[in-house]
């Protein structure tokens, strides 16, 4: 049993080392300027593929991608407001939230009356820099703390963005971890956000970490993972991977999982697939707090993979979701919003959800007829009399319920067993030849051996 659970997910401690091995990671890509295209992309994929191989695609500006259009590519060197001094009060080099991304090249003289059309700040949180983007409407502007521009003395200023917005590329990174079976899992993680650590380092960390981990071992299935930008980058990798999709099994969102909010699962659009049911289980018994959501077409790239012409099997994993804690799409996103302790528990869910639901087989009892003598076989204790040990429990229910319909986790449910238990008890009855994998599963993968 152990043995089973050992193989089947880490333990907190050892999600927790994991985290720490990536930590690194966050730390070096936080000061970078991202945004849905550009050197910043790139520079940050780079910096992935040191700890995970990554296979980088470039996709032109201008490539119709379904009813979209890969936009021209964005990059930018420097950006300040300057007062008449010449001195910066708003300064890109200080923080890169300060400028809109995708903002136009500018180089004007204005009064603070015309130049507050650009400018953004939060008037009830006022020492946090907004973060604002202006991706598909020609426009500039910055960001600001609101307490920073109310002291901001009637004048001339000097507003100066060095950014080029011409044909380049989109910019995403894959890394497959193959396995057994060329069915694929699909993890999607953005990589569009600059200077923000729970959206969205850790979404990148944790990917990265999973990455590592599901290579340490050959998995069943084959997880490919997709780092990319925010809708755009989701809508570009299906355009140019749709006759892949057939191959998708189902996959998780990840994103926005350090900060100290419980962790809540969104289900996929039909919200009754594998790894919905694995979600549920795997959150309801051993995450306490967790919460479930259904599926609304809000929110990250999960409502690409959940629009009807795919309608993949595709669910979401975040702590808080977006838009929902104080620190959200702001410069209070730092270190201080996420935890060690929180971004290992996800770690470790989301490695546990995917595990579950990759062993999830339906299986046919081969002794159908009454219950076979599980003594006979060493299954079952030689001495009677004694209250029923779980393990002993779930040889039962996987006999009883292994009549091609209930899959491993309708057992567990059904049980209240949790599933690295039943999942051991059926590997019990595989090796004593009492249980088979049903006809429609036994294709090119393993069984539960
Ligand atoms: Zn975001």
């Amino acid at each position: 049993m152990n043995q089973v659970r050992q193989q089947f997910s880490r333990d907190y401690l050892q999600c927790l080392s994991a985290t720490r091995a990536v930590w690194p990671l966050m730390e070096s890509l936080f000061p970078i300027c991202r945004s849905i295209t550009g050197e910043g992309v790139r520079q940050s994929l780079r910096i992935v593929a040191e700890y995970i191989p990554l296979r980088i695609s470039e996709v032109p500006s201008g490539t119709p991608v379904f009813d979209w259009t890969v936009p021209p590519e964005w990059n930018v060197t420097d950006a300040f407001i300057a007062d008449a001094t010449g001195r910066r009060v708003v300064d890109f080099k200080a923080h890169t939230l300060h400028l809109v991304s995708y903002s136009t090249p500018v180089d004007e003289l204005m009064a603070l009356e015309q130049l507050r059309a650009h400018l953004h700040s939060l008037p009830d949180r006022p020492n946090t820099i907004p973060y604002r983007t202006s991706y598909y409407d020609a426009n500039w502007g910055f960001c600001l703390k609101d307490s920073v521009l109310q002291a901001l003395p009637a004048g001339v200023y000097h507003a100066r963005i060095d950014s080029t917005l011409a044909p380049g590329h989109l910019t995403y990174g894959e890394c497959l971890i193959e396995g057994d079976s060329a069915d694929e899992v699909l993890i999607f993680t953005h990589v569009c956000h600059p200077s923000m650590v729970n959206d969205n380092l850790t979404g990148v960390a944790v990917a990265t970490a999973l990455a590592q981990e599901l290579a340490k071992t050959r998995p069943r299935l084959s997880y490919r993972f997709v780092f990319a930008p925010g809708t755009i980058g989701s809508i570009t990798w299906l355009a140019r991977n749709e006759s892949r999709v057939k191959l998708i099994r189902h996959g998780l969102v990840l994103g926005l999982l350090g900060d100290r909010g419980p962790l809540t699962y969104k289900r996929s659009r039909d919200g009754n697939t594998v790894i919905d049911q694995s979600a549920a289980h795997v959150l309801a018994r051993s995450f306490p707090g967790a919460r479930l959501m259904d599926f609304e077409p809000y929110g990250y790239d999960e409502r690409q993979f959940c629009s009807p012409g795919f309608n993949l099997a595709v669910g979401r994993l975040t702590r808080t979701p977006n838009g929902q804690y104080p620190e959200y799409h702001s410069s209070d996103d730092d270190f201080s919003a996420i935890g060690a302790e929180e971004v290992a528990q996800s770690l470790q869910a989301a490695e546990c959800i995917l595990r579950t639901a990759e062993w999830n087989d339906t299986l046919v009892n081969l002794q159908p007829k009454c219950e076979p003598r599980l003594g006979a076989r060493g299954l079952y204790r030689p001495v009677g009399g004694g209250s029923l040990q779980q393990s002993e429990s779930a040889l039962l229910w996987v006999l009883n319920q292994s009549d091609g319909t209930h899959s491993l986790l309708d057992i567990a449910d059904r049980s209240g067993i949790e599933f690295p238990v039943i999942l051991a008890a059926a590997r019990s009855l595989f090796d004593a030849k009492l249980v088979r994998p049903a006809p429609q599963l036994a294709d090119a993968r393993r069984g539960v051996q």
